[in-house]
């Protein structure tokens, strides 16, 4: 294990997502405390979500320096990498079935990679129910952190790894999110194998896109059985107030929902007339592409606070794991905590850069004209390189 004089500086990481726990989790692998400030009141107080793709130049290389590829591996579902394309009328374009035993971009549940992440943290580590609401930066390069319970605790060095609105970010930029037009609305059916084993079968063991009309329903079958579906829609940055659809009654949400489908094949509408439990509305955001900041020392970003991106990359849970490998390790090889930051910074920006383009392309190629056939020919062409 190494060692070097950054122990001795007090590193606070808000945000116990895949960014700051992998973050933590490598830095205490190289015996440099942290403390991990996180707004949920216990890692079961939320619902996780859906299931992630994790990458090998990214997400599988901070696993490995986190010293957890190979749980990670055990838990994967290689599987999950099938892939169906299709438009409205139910045509399929793509039908990719994985190997279920290897392959470049295994899928595991959000839940199920948080859970790896902080069965290998000192639990002591981490604070739940701490939300930040705001911190000062202080002459000397400190950061004075205040928590809305009260708490007060001063830093060397502050890494904002709490998300898309993060509290820390206006300490280094004006930039915010601003909507990308799309707006999902996500739903579940649980239990698919048994209980809707045509939508099973149709589906297959990970992802399918139908896409047309500037729209989308998008199936994702997860770890634990159930199948996690989006219903996704180009619309104005207020349509879930201003559709007038009740999202807080599901059945009557459900109704209204599949009135936006009325010309889909009932292969797809399925999968929102069998959804369960509740229904979750969310507008999709971004940073602008290509962020950078100037340097100030004693505060940093990572993962969606510094370059959040729409999913249409699959990139942004492997990105914010990048960055937490790349930040811990700079941390410790340089003697300098600015300096390593400093580092990280200019390499992180090459990297995401690239990424947060290529998710706006393909959120505009997904929900623009003939997005079915463009989409082939955009995977084929990637398959062919
Ligand atoms: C619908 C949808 C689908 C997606 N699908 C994919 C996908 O398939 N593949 C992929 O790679 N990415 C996907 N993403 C993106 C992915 O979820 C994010 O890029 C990833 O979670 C970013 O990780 P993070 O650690 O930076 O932030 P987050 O996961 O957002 O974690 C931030 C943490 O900080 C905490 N926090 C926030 N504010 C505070 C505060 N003030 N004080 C203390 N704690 C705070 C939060 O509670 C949270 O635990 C998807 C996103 C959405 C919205």
């Amino acid at each position: 294990m190494m060692t070097n004089r950054n122990e001795q500086h007090r590193i606070a990481i808000i945000g116990a997502g895949p960014g700051g726990l992998t973050l933590a989790r490598i830095l205490q692998e190289h015996g440099v405390k942290t403390v991990v400030y996180e707004r949920e009141t216990s890692p079961t107080s939320r619902q996780q979500g859906g299931s992630l793709d994790i990458h090998p130049e990214s997400g599988q290389r901070a696993l490995r320096e986190a010293g957890l590829i190979e749980q990670f591996q055990a838990l994967a579902r290689y599987e999950g990498e099938d892939f169906r394309l299709l438009d409205k009328t139910g045509k399929v374009y793509l039908d990719e079935v994985a190997d279920s035993k290897e392959g470049d971009r295994p899928e595991i549940d959000r839940g199920t990679l948080r859970g790896l992440l902080l069965n290998a943290i000192d639990p002591s580590c981490i604070r739940w129910g701490y939300n930040l609401s705001h911190a000062i930066p202080k002459d000397n390069g400190q950061h004075e952190l205040h928590f809305d319970n009260g708490h007060v605790d001063i830093v060397d060095l502050v890494v904002a790894a709490d998300g898309a609105f993060s509290r820390i970010r206006p300490l280094l930029t004006n930039a915010v999110p601003t909507y990308t037009g799309l707006s999902m609305v996500e739903l579940y059916l649980n239990n698919v194998a048994e209980e809707h084993p045509e939508i099973a079968a149709f589906n297959r063991r990970g992802k399918l896109f139908a896409l047309s009309d500037h729209k989308g329903i998008l199936g994702q079958l997860n770890g634990d059985g159930r199948l996690c579906v989006y219903a996704a829609f180009q619309v104005e940055q207020d349509w879930i107030e201003t559709s007038g659809i009740p999202f807080e009654r599901p059945e009557e949400a459900k109704h209204q929902l599949l009135k936006f489908f009325g010309d889909w094949d009932e292969s797809l509408t399925r999968y929102i007339s069998s959804a369960v439990g509740p229904i979750v509305p969310r507008r999709i955001y971004m940073l602008p592409v290509g962020l950078t900041w100037i340097h100030k020392p004693g505060v940093t970003l990572i993962g969606d606070a510094a370059h959040l991106m729409s999913p249409f990359a699959g990139e942004g849970v492997n990105l914010a794991m990048l960055d937490a490998a790349e930040l811990a390790l700079s941390i410790v090889a340089h003697q300098d905590l600015s300096a390593a930051v400093q580092s990280y910074e200019e390499k992180m920006y090459q990297y995401t850069a690239e990424s947060a383009k290529m998710s706006d392309d393909n959120l505009a190629l997904c929900f623009g004209e003939d997005a079915a056939p463009k989409l082939m020919e955009l995977m084929n062409q990637y398959h062919d390189q």
